[in-house]
This record gives C-alpha cells, sequence and structure tokens, in this order.
C-alpha cells in the first residue's frame, strides 16, 4: 500500500492532458486549484497505514491474500459492505470534503459482477480481463476513477439517433488488437487525480445502440484523453487567500472534470464490454447501487464536522445556550444519522452475486441517496440559520489582514471578548465552504439526480405484491391464507 506522498509522488510521474480556466496545467500536484483534492484524496492512502483506521481502510485481497486499501477491495460479505460505510464517514470527519476515490471503488465492484455474468452467457472473456487490471490496482495501489454519465445531448433520444455520434461515448473502430473509442463522460470525480478510468455505460442500452454498450479502462494519459477542469464556488480562494477557503486543506467538493476520448486506443486485454448491450443495464444498476449506498457514509461524516462547526461558532457567539441553538443541533444529528442508518441497513440487507462478490440492496441504496438530496439541504439550512447573516457579509481575510483597515474589521467582528476574532472568522467560513453552491449540488446529483433514483425506486417497488395485501385485507378476490 502507497503513503499519500507515494501517490502523490505517483501522480508526478504522470503526464496527463489537463485544462483548467483556458490554460494547460503542468502538474496538477503542485497547482492550487487540485492540490486540496489531491490532499482529500492522498488521506485515503494515508488512512489505511493509520494503526487507528487500518481494520476500515485496509483488507485482504481475495485474489492474492494480500493486504491491499479497501478502495481496491471486492466485497465478499455484508461485513465488507458495512466496513466501506464506516470506512466513509471516518475519512469524511476527516476531510470535510469528498475524497474521490469511491466511484472506481464502486466501478472495479459493478464490473467484476457484470462481467462474470456476461462471460456465462456469452461465452466471453471479460472477466479474466477484469480480474487482471484488478491485480494490478490491488499491487500498485492505484486510484481509478468511475467515468458512468455522458453529456447526453437531446435527453429525448437514444444515443444512437443522436444528431452528434460522439455525444455517448461509442466504439469509432474495432482493431485486431483493441478499439478506438470517441466521446466524452462528464462530471467526473477525482478524474484528474486519478491513475486511469474506469469507462461504462451511462444507461440501458438497446440493439441498435450496441456500439455505445462498452466498458473500458485507459491509463489518465492515454493518447487523445483530454481533461477539462471544472469550476466550482468561490475556486478563485484557493489562489488569493487561504482562511477565506473554508477547507483550504481539503476544499470543498471531489473536483470534477470532463473527460474528451478523441480516438483512444484501448487494447482488446483493458475491454470489459463491447456490444453486449443487454447487460448495460445490470451494470448501471449495480454502480449505481454501489454508489447511492455510499451516502449515508461519506456525507455523514462530512456532516459530524459541519455540526462540529455550528457548536464551536455558537459558542463563540455566545449562543450556545439557546434552547433553540440546541434544538438545531439536534436536528442536525438527528437528520445525519438518518442518512447514516440507511448507509446500514442497505448494507446488512446487501445481496450475494454469481460472482460470489456482494453489492447493497439496491432499492434501500436508492431510498439512502434519494433522502441525502433532502437531509443535506435540511443541515445546511440549519447550519446557516445557527451561523446568522454573518455568514454572507463577513469582510474579507485581504481587509482582515490590511494594516490600515485590519484593526476595525478585527474589533468588530469579535463576539465573546476572550476569543480571537480570527476563529469566528474560520469556522464561519467552513460553514459558508461546506453548505453553498457547488457543495449542496454535489448531494442533489452526485450519484445521480433525484429522478434517477425514483426510476430505480419505482422498478423494485414491487407495487403488485402491496395491491395484492390490500385487496386480501379489503377481501377483493381470491383469498389465499398467505399473500406471497
Ligand atoms: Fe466518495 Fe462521497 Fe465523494 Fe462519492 S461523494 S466519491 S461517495 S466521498
Ligand atoms: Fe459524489
Amino acid at each position: 500500500m502507497m503513503t499519500g506522498n507515494q501517490y502523490r509522488e505517483s501522480l508526478r510521474q504522470l503526464r496527463p492532458e489537463v485544462y483548467y480556466l483556458g490554460q494547460k496545467i503542468d502538474s496538477i500536484v503542485d497547482h492550487p486549484a487540485f492540490a486540496p483534492h489531491v490532499n482529500a484524496a492522498a488521506l485515503t492512502y494515508d488512512m489505511a497505514l493509520a494503526p487507528e483506521f487500518e481494520e476500515l481502510l485496509a483488507a485482504t485481497s481475495h485474489l492474492t491474500g494480500d493486504r491491499i486499501n479497501r478502495f481496491t477491495h471486492i466485497h465478499h460479505s455484508h461485513d465488507d459492505l458495512v466496513k466501506k460505510i464506516k470506512m466513509l464517514r471516518a475519512i469524511g470527519q476527516q476531510t470535510g470534503s469528498c475524497f474521490q476515490r469511491c466511484v472506481g471503488h464502486d466501478g472495479l465492484n459493478a464490473v467484476y459482477s457484470v462481467t462474470y455474468d456476461i462471460d456465462h452467457k456469452m461465452g466471453t472473456d471479460y472477466h479474466t480481463r477484469l480480474v487482471n487490471l484488478l491485480k494490478e490496482v490491488q499491487s500498485r495501489d492505484l486510484m481509478v476513477s468511475g467515468a458512468m454519465t455522458d453529456p447526453k445531448g437531446d435527453r429525448r433520444l437514444p444515443p444512437s439517433q443522436q444528431k452528434d455520434p460522439d455525444l455517448y461515448v461509442h466504439v469509432v473502430e474495432r482493431k485486431s488488437d483493441g478499439i478506438i473509442v470517441s466521446g466524452a463522460k462528464a462530471h467526473i470525480t477525482g478524474a484528474v487525480n486519478s491513475h486511469g478510468h474506469l469507462v461504462m455505460p451511462t444507461s440501458a442500452m438497446r440493439e441498435g445502440d450496441a456500439d455505445y454498450a462498452i466498458c473500458f479502462y485507459v491509463p489518465v494519459d492515454a493518447p487523445g484523453v483530454i481533461h477539462v477542469f471544472g469550476r466550482q464556488t468561490n475556486d478563485m480562494r484557493k489562489c488569493d487567500c487561504t482562511i477565506d477557503q473554508g477547507n483550504v486543506e481539503y476544499g470543498i467538493v471531489g473536483g470534477e472534470a470532463l473527460i474528451v476520448f478523441d480516438k483512444v486506443f484501448v487494447p482488446w486485454e483493458h475491454v470489459f464490454m463491447c456490444g453486449e448491450y443487454e447487460f448495460a443495464y445490470d451494470l448501471v444498476e449495480r454502480f449505481a447501487t454501489a454508489h447511492r449506498q455510499n451516502y449515508g457514509g461519506c456525507k455523514t461524516g462530512l456532516t459530524d464536522a459541519l455540526i462540529g462547526a455550528c457548536y464551536a461558532l455558537a459558542q463563540v457567539q455566545g449562543t450556545d445556550r439557546a434552547s433553540h441553538i440546541r434544538d438545531k443541533l439536534v436536528e442536525m444529528v438527528h437528520l445525519a444519522e438518518t442518512l447514516y442508518c440507511c448507509s446500514i441497513a442497505c448494507s446488512c440487507q446487501g445481496i450475494a452475486l454469481p460472482a460470489g462478490s456482494y453489492m447493497a440492496d439496491p432499492l434501500l441504496a436508492n431510498i439512502t441517496k434519494l433522502n441525502v438530496t433532502r437531509h443535506i439541504y435540511e443541515i445546511a439550512r440549519l447550519a446557516q440559520d445557527i451561523a446568522g447573516g454573518i455568514l454572507a457579509t463577513m469582510p474579507a481575510e485581504m481587509d482582515w489582514k490590511n494594516p490600515k483597515i485590519g484593526s476595525y474589521v478585527d474589533k468588530y467582528m469579535k463576539a465573546v471578548a476572550d476569543v480571537p476574532t480570527e476563529t469566528r472568522i474560520r469556522l464561519i467560513r467552513l460553514i459558508e465552504a461546506m453548505t453553498c453552491g457547488t457543495a449542496l449540488a454535489e448531494s442533489m446529483h452526485g450519484a445521480g439526480s433525484p429522478q434517477a433514483q425514483r426510476i430505480m425506486i419505482e422498478r423494485r417497488a414491487n407495487l403488485g405484491h402491496k395491491k395484492r395485501l390490500a385487496e386480501k385485507l379489503a377481501k377483493i378476490g381470491e383469498q389465499p391464507l398467505f399473500v406471497s
């Protein structure tokens, strides 16, 4: 297993093509816009080696028996699924931000089980290829991004009917040694600071979309792979100040990028689906289930830190004994722990797959994520309520440090007399970073938008069974002893 610094050094050895604000970036590890995201991901390495966290963050490879980072592990029990959630909460508490490595972890688990199913039915050898990649990922302790969401163009049309064929990633050419792919994946978390990308189809596919039913792995610096790093709320603060960033070490969200594939060559050994359109939905559902399972883990960890910031700020501002403040803190805890309950429940109710691996209960995982789209907004509302209007009007760190007016800012921004003004500023900026703009939108759309969860919930809801339960009670139609 690598340390965080070895991970940073391994990224320095790569040459990914990355653009940000119209500029090509030479080294993302040493650039202020990227460093917080690298730091958050680096913690997934350091914590796996720390005695107090290794129980959660390290695992034993079912392939080699070696000690590996859990982010490269395939779940083989309910305990593995529960440990993932506890791991995400523990890391989220330390980073207060997205640490990105879960997406590729969930992708590897989904592709592991689906390639097994494809091979079983079609006689292909995708699973063996995936196992070989997995051994490399485990032994080199690689960070893999999970790239699922295509730009999608006109949402009314399937992939093959789009005016521009590149709006979904697709095969352009099949060769004896591999395939050429074009297209793009959008909103990809941790993309620029991963070692490679696991690319998966974004939705169910029909026969006419077979060229779009592809799954493959490419190194982050493969020729033709281009990254355009997204903007975030207040991202210029990463370049011109420190305290005002709020979370200077780990940033506010994962650092998402648009990944363009411009006629990229992928050798067959890294292709895990190529035309088997009837398995695209299973892959989407298993990946979505794995990632939605997570959200009551990582977001609860972040919320633990946010609740702590609100409690500390209330003390700094002299409001901590007010009953309505205490009540709001309790409400935040209630909402956060409800999310955690959901993640633990869908893990405990997980199911074994033919490949021998485990996935969370799909219905409960989707419920988990749908609750996150609501509870995190309510938690943010309560945090902003506790913080007060100063959250939106606090003078800049530069004014507080200005030799002429800094003393005024310090004097009038002070609350409780014996607590330095700087403490209040730091807490307010942390709460601002965790509850505004990009951070909130990630809770809505990360791991799929709410409607995507509703569609999967409806598919799994078994309304027919519920109807039969009601009919029996109301003495309508046949009256079996039990409704099954
Ligand atoms: Fe992991 Fe949470 Fe970030 Fe998704 S949002 S990558 S689950 S930390
Ligand atoms: Fe996310």
